[in-house]
């Protein structure tokens, strides 16, 4: 990887063994010549085994006998220009100890300086324009170097040697305060007033790594709300920055996975239960996530963060990307005070330019591991599988949370998420990602076989066939799902159970599926061997915004259905609406979905709104869930190669009627879920003698599920499979598209 230090690491490392040669990036990677005696060359392979630079993880090594050259002198070469580039990009990295002490030591040159960094910590895959990774194709091109930094810069043996994104006060660039027309100049006279503005409960345009954040005091009820309304989101929960572990720790219940996560070098956001309310425990304004047991915190990633922090800034800031509702987040300056100057009182502006929009990175701690909900800032672009194969592949994913997936030499890189290509930026944003890794790793166009999604209808399948290229295949929605799983682990012989529980996705039948059981493998493709009983849908896809045109379509086998627009249902009108669209067939497709089916059962609950959130009636499903104990499990029998929901769906409307309390209502459901799931894959497994099942899919975000499904299949002897690199929504589905194609096992 370029940019963590691996070369001047080696340069002192050849020294302290007195070895002459040199180091340079090269074709396949790191290439060292090294000439000295025995011992010295054994023990510099040791060392580089053991004593590599933190963000270095070293793939592999190979050793070969070279002719002494006569050398007497250890050099870092420059990197040559060659036809072909693997070495890869770095991902962002958050500052590092070292420089952590400078910032805050007044006797240094750097003592609070914004942009400190060093080769172990900094801006990488945001500051870069074009490979090799020097300072020239960086956004820090227009700032020369001063002496002093140059000196570092040039030291072998300092920790900035050729560290591309060094500055210093005087030499690199700064951050200023604007307010309406009134700029504020100096850094630290602008971070001092935008922490007092956080404090006075105003809402600042911070400018990060890969955009701009919109931030505010988390315990100001008044300025959350009205971030919430200049932001237009009604209800999906902010995410917050804890000034540090310790505040972390008031907020939320950290397992020792999620500190782990919370403290990577990647510092996502981590979705946590929320602290119990005690002594210690700091104020969150309840309107950060309503109606939710939990919060997503990460801790101060730049050195810009901790000088927010330690100019006064309150100890925890909601911080969100700075976009309105589902609009890609501003990187650009000019775009940014344009489209937040109704949304931000102020504008905390940095004059390094972002090279690229990067969005905060989202995990947490789940029943199966660690899990990686969002992918961006922290890992992207690294590489997440190996996939065989001489060919370059683009997979374009899916229209929903979008990523992208470039395999290169056989190493699958997985672009930033990017969002959902309805929205114009975001589709400008897809495209601008294609072309910027295409050119990043030089391929040519007319080589690449591209992968898209077999909905006819999604974006990304018309901009994958108006790239016009000659190779194009097609890969079903919730194979790729499946298939991301394997490709995570390299596994492209094993014959698997893959279970794709999902709110929606193009089938072969055309029919809208989402509670689909494959049996088979990467290599000799999936057959669909079971799935949800299919239920009809008016509307199609636009039912997912209302959880009762979704549930008409389930209701409506149900026998001796009560007046559901009567207490305590209280279906509104468009109940009555989408029945007789049905009836008419008239916009009405069929579906297998389970993430529908969740609609149903929450809609039998109480959720009859509009969800203003993808997937948010399942959410506050598995809530409602949460606050009650198990009791009992609804039947939602597995026969016939079906999972039957109607007896589940006549449990949920029963009870309902009985004034059951509706918490244990949803508990029941989602158990019932969980063993009708179980009884199938134990059933398939048996039948297919097969001992792994994989689960992926936007449903399986749902950890009361994963927690209830993981303790039925306890005592079976079967092994699950989830996703850990990507997500197991549709952001991981680029990576299944690749993987997929690569085998040409796209049916
Ligand atoms: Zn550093
Ligand atoms: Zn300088």
């Amino acid at each position: 990887m370029q940019g963590v230090g691996f070369r001047p690491f080696v340069y002192r490392l050849a020294r302290a063994n007195t070895l002459a040669g040199w180091v340079l990036n090269g074709e396949e990677g790191v290439e060292i010549f090294l000439e000295g005696t025995e011992p010295g060359l054994e023990a510099f392979v040791h060392d580089l085994k053991t004593q590599s630079p933190p963000a270095a993880s070293i793939a592999e090594i190979e050793i070969h006998a070279a002719s002494p050259a006569g050398l007497n002198d250890f050099i870092i070469r420059e990197s040559e220009r060659r036809d072909q580039l693997t070495v890869r990009i770095s991902p962002d990295l958050p500052v590092c100890d070292a420089c952590l002490t400078e910032l805050f030591d007044p006797k240094n040159p750097r003592y609070l300086y914004p942009y400190i960094n060093c080769t172990n910590c900094g801006p990488r895959y945001t500051v870069v324009l074009g490979l090799p990774y020097d300072r020239t194709s960086t956004t820090m091109r227009s700032w020369p170097l001063d002496e002093y930094c140059a000196h570092e810069y040039q030291d072998p043996g300092n920790r900035r040697f050729h560290a591309q994104p060094v500055a210093c006060h005087v030499c690199g660039p700064g951050y200023y305060l604007r307010l309406g027309d009134d700029v504020v100049q100096g850094s630290q006279e602008s971070i001092r007033r935008a922490a007092q503005f956080l404090n006075g409960g105003s809402i600042l345009a911070v400018k990060g790594l890969g955009g701009y954040h919109l931030a505010c005091d988390a315990s100001n009820a008044e300025a959350v709300s009205s971030m919430r309304q200049r932001k237009f989101r009604k209800e999906k929960p902010f995410a917050l920055m804890a000034r540090d572990l310790e505040v972390a720790h008031n907020l939320v219940e950290l397992s020792e996975t999620a500190e782990l996560l919370l403290t990577s070098t990647a510092r996502p956001i981590v979705l946590a239960p929320k602290a119990r309310e005690g002594e210690g425990a700091p104020e969150v304004a309840p309107e950060v996530a309503p109606n939710n047991s939990e919060l997503g915190v990460m801790l101060p990633y730049t050195p810009l963060h901790h000088l927010l922090f330690a100019a006064g800034a309150p100890e925890t800031l909601l911080m969100t990307s700075a976009n309105r509702s589902s609009e890609p987040i501003a990187y650009e300056d000019d775009d940014a005070l344009d489209r937040l100057s109704e949304i931000a009182d102020a504008f905390l502006i940095g004059e390094r330019p972002i090279a690229r929009r990067v969005d905060d990175s989202v995990a947490r701690d789940g029943a199966f591991g660690p899990v990686i909900l969002r992918r961006a800032r922290g890992y992207a672009p690294g590489a997440v599988a190996k996939i065989p194969g001489a060919q370059p592949i683009l997979a374009v994913g899916a229209d929903l949370k979008n990523t992208i997936t470039l395999v290169v030499d056989g190493q699958a890189f997985v672009s930033q998420h990017i969002g959902d290509l309805g929205d114009y930026q975001s589709l400008r944003a897809f495209q601008e990602t294609i072309q910027d890794l295409i050119s990043m790793y030089e391929i040519r166009p007319e080589e690449l076989l591209v992968v898209h999604d077999s909905h006819p209808q999604y974006v990304s399948t018309a901009h994958a066939v108006a790239l016009g290229l000659q190779q194009t295949t097609s890969v079903q929605h919730h194979r790729a799902h499946v298939a991301s799983v394997l490709a995570e682990r390299g596994e492209w012989e094993k014959r698997v159970v893959g279970v794709s529980f999902d709110g929606t996705g193009y089938g072969d039948d055309e029919s809208i599926w989402g509670g689909e059981i494959f049996v088979g493998g990467v290599k000799q493709g999936f057959d669909r061997v079971a799935h949800l009983r299919s239920a009809s849908l008016a509307g199609g896809d636009a039912a997912a915004q209302y959880p009762i045109q979704a549930a008409a379509g389930f209701l409506a086998q149900i026998d001796s259905l009560p007046d559901l627009t009567a207490a305590p249902f209280n279906f509104p009108d468009r109940y009555q609406k989408a029945a007789e669209l049905m009836n008419k067939n008239v916009r009405t497709f069929s579906t297998t979905s389970i993430g529908r089916l969740f609609d149903a059962a929450a809609a039998l609950l109480g959720f009859t709104r509009e969800v203003t959130f993808e997937g948010q009636a399942a959410m506050w499903l598995e809530q409602l869930a949460r606050s009650a104990p198990l009791r009992d499990t609804y039947p939602f029998p597995y026969i016939s190669d079906e999972l039957d929901f109607r007896p589940l769906l006549q449990h949920v409307i029963s009870d309902r009627l009985c004034g059951r309390e509706r918490g244990e209502i949803a508990r029941a459901c989602h158990r019932g879920l969980a063993q009708g799931l179980r009884d199938a894959v134990v059933s398939i497994c048996e039948d297919q003698n097969l001992c792994t099942v994989v689960l992926s899919g936007g449903v399986f975000q749902n950890e009361l599920l994963l927690e209830d499904l993981k303790s039925l299949l306890q005592a079976e002897p079967i092994e699950v499979w989830t996703n850990h690199a990507v997500p197991p929504n549709d952001g991981g589905i680029s990576l299944g598209q690749a993987a997929l194609a690569a085998f040409a096992s796209t049916k």
